[in-house]
């Protein structure tokens, strides 16, 4: 028997079957590479839904990783460690936010934003007792506790787990007006992604994001940015927001903060809103620990150092223009922003998965979103020369 099979018949064996992967069982990586247990490399055009913008097993993070691992890893946050406050500031002087509160899954992290806009909506604002409302867009994903499904328009992200949170609106995707319209003076927050990831890579209208945060600040309503997949570079600036000139009232971030290393999650905000948050009122065994920060510390550093940033914006220029060469009859359109593609197919294509299974084939692993949208997303540390590699591959796959 195969490893691969091998692997597969426990897995399916033991495992909650709440995934569908592709067949493919990786056991190393290095860099946007990564190789399966049959000795089968593949480049890596998911990157862990952009949780490995550095690329996997980075150099320095493994370094640091294991520094700290035999350093000390947890404390709790009943006393303190000396790695914390450094990620703080740091975390806060990338992101020229003025507090930062830290937790380890990004819906923890998203769950201490719909926390901190409520709290936030009932003692500054002055929101009557538990009339809290948060507005958020039709198609978007953030997250999978009870709280987030119960403001997914996803059906099946809610099937069976109701009975759900209330406290929330939902509007469609990009249109200030339904926003202007939905919004009240109970409203204590409008959350967004600035491009919807799940949802296949769907950037909005240009103009969307700074209408919604004037439309926020004219009645006092928080403007929450969820960049746990946009930001840290993957759209060619630190976070999405930034292509519109606009600033959140409080940024959500996770994945690529820690390089692929560890959980690491986060809010960042200024004063006024963080300090809603009195000891007791919320927190996390993990959140904030020695390991998880030391490893955030050295990714941002890295994305810095090695300019993924701006890399991203280049090269994902260059990729996109050469994926709109590809003559394919089964493409309707190709989208995205940086290193952040969605090749959305025809509806006669017959869905992207068999195009994941034939670049699989081929060496490359992407992963459809929404049935028809294959999502391009590869570790930032990608070259011109791998792209090349790549887009030849696409271009046979989806002839
Ligand atoms: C992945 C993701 C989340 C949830 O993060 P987890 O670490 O999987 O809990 C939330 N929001 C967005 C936009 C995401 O892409």
């Amino acid at each position: 028997m195969s490893n691969t099979k091998h692997c597969i018949e426990l897995e399916n064996k033991y495992g909650a079957k709440n995934y569908k992967p592709l067949d493919v069982v990786l056991t190393k990586g290095s860099g946007i590479w990564v190789e399966d247990v049959d000795g089968k490399k593949y480049m890596d055009f998911l990157a862990a839904y952009s949780a490995v913008n550095q690329g996997h097993c980075h150099p320095r993070l493994v370094e640091v990783m294991k520094n700290q691992a035999e350093r000390l890893t947890l404390t709790s946050r009943a006393f303190r460690n000396d790695q914390l406050p450094e990620l703080a500031r740091e975390l806060c002087e990338v992101t020229g936010f003025e507090k930062m509160l830290p937790m380890n899954s990004g819906a923890e992290a998203v769950e201490t934003a719909v926390k901190a806009a409520r709290k936030w909506g009932y003692k500054v604002k002055g929101i009557e007792d538990d009339k809290a409302e948060i507005i958020v867009c039709a198609g978007n994903f953030h997250g999978r506790t009870v709280t987030i499904i119960s403001f997914s328009d996803e059906p099946q992200y809610k099937d069976g787990f109701g009975p759900l949170t209330p406290g929330f609106k939902i509007i469609p995707y990009g249109d200030a007006e339904a926003l202007a319209a939905a919004i009240t003076k109970n409203t204590a927050a409008f959350i967004v992604e600035p491009i919807q990831g799940e949802s296949g890579v769907v950037v909005p209208r240009e103009g969307f994001l700074k209408d919604a945060a004037k439309i926020c600040k004219e009645n006092n309503a928080l403007f929450i940015a969820d960049e746990i997949q946009a930001g840290l570079g993957r759209t060619g600036k630190l976070f999405a927001y930034e292509h519109e000139g606009i600033k959140p009232d409080m940024v959500i971030i996770g994945k690529a903060l820690s390089g692929g290393m560890y959980p690491v999650s986060a809010i960042v905000a200024s004063k006024e809103i963080m300090n809603v948050f009195n000891p007791g009122d919320h927190g996390s065994t993990y959140g904030g620990n020695p390991l998880a920060c030391a490893v955030a510390r050295e990714a941002l550093k890295i994305l810095q150092d090695e300019k993924l940033i701006e890399k991203s914006a280049e090269l994902g220029a260059y990729l996109i223009d050469e994926l709109k060469k590809i003559n394919s009859p089964h493409v309707e359109l190709i989208r995205g922003k940086g290193l952040w593609v969605g090749i959305v197919l025809k509806k006669t294509a017959g869905g992207a998965r068999r195009f994941c299974e034939a670049l699989q084939e081929k060496g490359i692993l992407a992963k459809e979103t929404h049935e028809n949208v294959i999502r391009i997303a590869p570790p930032l540390v990608i070259t011109k020369q791998e792209i090349d590699q790549a887009v030849a591959i696409l271009k046979e796959v989806l002839a």
